[in-house]
């Protein structure tokens, strides 16, 4: 998970999987967040959290041991703006990466490790930039795999998984990972319980990725891409608070706003006391996920 903001612009034609989601998911959102840079002031705890856990599991998966992952871990999370939950705070997330170290033989399981944090920009058919970074890349059992970290406040159950069956942004890591390596099999969640007592709350399952997959992943970065390429180029000599309207809402996507952070921009408009309150407008970066 990368705070950096080249990883995605727009307007320079670089791309990330959270941005072309966002898009895919819903225009105005794609508009709100990734054109006006518009972010709640204060991060969401999970997103904080799942940073901070991150930074821990690198430095786990590199040369640190676990005392030093812990350090690490806690040490990101106190650096984070966001409010401390009884699930979210430093005790659990020691805990959890404490945990996680004896979970799963380190010296066996790092051995599978190729790179961890992988930054990468590749080069697309239709003249774009594709970027972002992978949390590890792995062999395991003769198949190359992208791993990609999840904490979550559920169990890892299989029915969990399946929310990630086909799911774009891992799709695209690993598309990535055989754009520099020439070959990958698929990728790998790998699941962790946000939970006060962090014990037996992990889990992992591997999803291979088929041909048809990594195609249909291209054709629709291409088709998300040069849709978004054309509504910027529309917005050319304007001021971009006041393009908001090219930008459609996609209602069925949001369930008439549920649970969408941009709820208030939408209804009031972005420049609103509403929306002030609570967000900032600036380079766009990963603070508003949710
Ligand atoms: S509230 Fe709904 S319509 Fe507005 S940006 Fe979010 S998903 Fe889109």
């Amino acid at each position: 998970m990368s705070e950096e903001r080249w990883l995605c612009k727009w307007s320079e034609g670089i791309y990330d999987s959270t941005s072309i989601k966002d898009f895919l998911c819903c225009k105005r959102r794609g508009y709100l967040r990734w054109v006006l840079g518009l972010q709640p002031i204060n991060m969401p705890a999970a997103l904080a959290y799942g940073i901070a856990a991150h930074e821990g599991l690198d430095v786990l998966y590199g040369e640190g041991t676990t005392e030093d992952a812990i350090r690490a871990a806690v040490g990101k999370l106190g650096s984070l703006e966001f409010t401390e939950t009884t699930k979210r705070n430093a005790y659990t997330l020691a805990e959890l990466i404490e945990s996680y170290s004896v979970k799963y033989d380190m010296p066996v399981e790092k051995n599978k490790t190729e790179q961890t944090e992988v930054q990468f920009a590749i080069a697309m058919p239709n003249g774009t930039i594709y970027s972002g970074r992978l949390d590890r890349t792995l062999i395991d059992n003769g198949a190359r795999l992208v791993c990609d970290y999840k904490t979550s406040a559920y169990k890892p159950s299989s029915k969990w998984f399946t929310t990630f069956d086909n799911d774009f942004q891992l799709l695209g890591y690993s598309y990535a990972n055989r754009s520099i390596t020439g070959d990958c099999t698929g990728y790998m969640v790998d699941a962790m319980r946000v939970d006060a007592n962090a014990a037996d709350c992990f889990a992992r399952e591997q999803f291979p990725v088929t041909n048809l997959q990594y195609e249909e992943w291209e054709n629709t970065y291409i088709y998300a891409t040069n849709a978004i390429r054309s509504l910027i180029q529309k917005m050319q000599g304007k001021n971009p608070l006041g393009c908001i309207m090219d930008w459609p809402c996609e209602h069925t996507a949001c369930k008439d706003w549920g649970g969408c952070v941009y709820k208030d921009a939408c209804i009031y408009g972005p420049t609103s006391n509403a929306v002030k309150i609570t967000m900032t407008m600036g380079a766009p970066d990963r603070k508003a996920d949710d």
